[in-house]
């Protein structure tokens, strides 16, 4: 979401002028867009201000914005706390940042952290920064309207607001015709997008969204995250099944597998409600790989709750998961009611057991691949070696195939036969 709004705000500076630098020590406007979700990002931010300050020190004239979560939590204190910084814009008022610069280049502090109902950024083409030309991320709305304890994100991020659909298909249909491959529609919650379009007198759904974004073309493939377990419909699931372009996969936070962790956490369903989310992918889209995210050592987590999560993580078989420790956040419904009450030592060791845990289960996973033929989207060369293409399957699998002497190009589809296969990666041979 971050990489996506830093996107948003290379296209409101380009207008003004701004061009974007690989080299900070070059630029006269360095921007930071931060995370607050755990404390250890916020630490990140910091650290890298302290970078930035040596070289500050040397060119005078350079301006320092923060924008994003950490700002719109830190408001003015950011000016207080960290010296160096010239400007604070929140996740809502990107559109201010040229007025806030003028103001920062006359000596003045800048701040804007107004949040809004309905800001999308909608009529904003994004510049694709670092972009690898075949895939993107499209935001597809804002904020969140969920109440996990835990969170910091309604907080920062402000109230849910779904963009525009007629311009979500627009961005989607230029990035295709541009050449791009793929799309990701991005939300916290996209199974709660809702829009009225008053010209054609239509409600449109996260699932029909999805559907008119596949229609775009059969060769763009279209990804979303992030899925509520509580919010998912069999109307999504139908519609992947009726799309081959939209990909089988679907990131499905669980968080805990205790149902009455779940509740501490407000996240408003049980281990059972999880556990049937499940069944019911695997039963409408079988061949759907799913991902989650986990947190260790929540408030008052016992032995007997941690034995839930690896039981969920078990029965759910990830292919790949987001692990955590639980970090308190300032302001959450958590850090006021709950006591952040697990020992630091036993939060680690709970969540190595959980990544050991993955590990396996995402070997065992790819595994169960190795001998299949799968459709691979050509992202670009291997990390490792240019002699190699690197690209995913439909459930998101990255595969590493040699180039040879065949004549493909990045975003073309090629059909890989799995030979071997890491806990990372497929590893193949295009069949032709
Ligand atoms: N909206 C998405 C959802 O509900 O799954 C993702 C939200 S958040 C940006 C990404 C992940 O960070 C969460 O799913 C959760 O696992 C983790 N997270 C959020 N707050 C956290 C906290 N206080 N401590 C540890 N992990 C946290
Ligand atoms: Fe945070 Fe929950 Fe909203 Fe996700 S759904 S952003 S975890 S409050």
């Amino acid at each position: 979401m971050n990489f996506s709004d830093s996107e948003i705000v290379a296209s409101i500076l380009d207008k003004e002028g701004y061009g974007a630098t690989r080299n900070y020590a070059e630029a006269d406007l360095v921007l930071l867009n931060t995370c607050s979700i755990r404390e250890k990002a916020e630490q990140t931010v910091r650290k890298r201000l302290t970078e930035f300050k040596k070289i500050k020190d040397g060119k005078p004239g350079m301006l320092i914005g923060v924008l994003g979560c950490m700002a719109e939590r830190l408001k003015s204190k950011f000016l207080e706390e960290e010296q160096l910084v010239d400007i604070v814009v929140g996740p809502d008022a990107y559109r201010s940042l040229p007025v806030l610069v003028e103001e920062a280049e006359t000596g003045q502090k800048a701040v804007n952290v107004l949040l809004s109902r309905d800001e999308t950024y909608a009529d904003i083409s994004p510049v694709r920064l670092d972009s690898n030309g075949v895939t993107a991320f499209v935001s597809i709305m804002r904020g969140c309207n969920n109440m996990c304890s835990f969170c910091v994100v309604p907080f920062t991020r402000g109230r849910e607001r779904s963009r525009d659909a007629v311009s979500i298909l627009k961005e989607c249909s230029d990035l295709f015709d541009n050449g791009f491959r793929e799309v990701t529609l991005l939300g916290q919650n996209v199974d709660s997008y809702y829009f009225i379009d008053e010209v054609k007198d239509e409600i449109v759904t996260f699932s029909k969204l999805l559907e008119k974004v596949a229609l775009i073309s059969p060769l763009l493939r279209v990804r979303f995250s992030t899925s509520h377990p509580k919010d998912i419909t069999d109307d999504v699931l139908r519609s992947m099944r009726k799309h081959k372009n939209i990909c089988r996969y679907i990131h499905l936070p669980v968080q805990s597998g205790s149902t009455r962790i779940l509740q501490l956490m407000n996240r408003t369903y049980t281990r059972e409600w999880y556990k049937a989310k499940v069944d019911r992918i695997r039963e409408i889209v079988p061949d759907c790989g799913i991902s989650s995210d986990v947190i260790a050592g929540f408030c008052t987590e016992t032995e007997e709750d941690h034995e839930h999560t690896l039981e969920i993580m078990r029965y759910s078989g990830y292919d790949m998961s987001y692990m955590f420790v639980y970090s308190e956040r300032p302001g959450t419904l958590a850090q006021r009611r709950y006591a952040d009450d697990v020992p630091p030592e036993i939060k680690k060791r709970r969540l190595t057991e959980i990544v050991e845990l993955q590990n396996r289960l995402s070997l065992e996973s790819n595994r169960k691949d190795v001998g299949k033929d799968f459709e691979v989207l050509i992202e670009g060369d291997s990390k490792r070696s240019s002699q190699d293409w690197m690209g995913r399957t439909t459930q998101n699998k990255v595969v590493v195939f040699p180039k040879r002497e065949s004549n493909y190009h990045k975003g073309d589809y090629v059909m890989v036969k799995i030979k071997d296969c890491t806990q990372a990666t497929l590893l193949g041979e295009s069949k032709d």
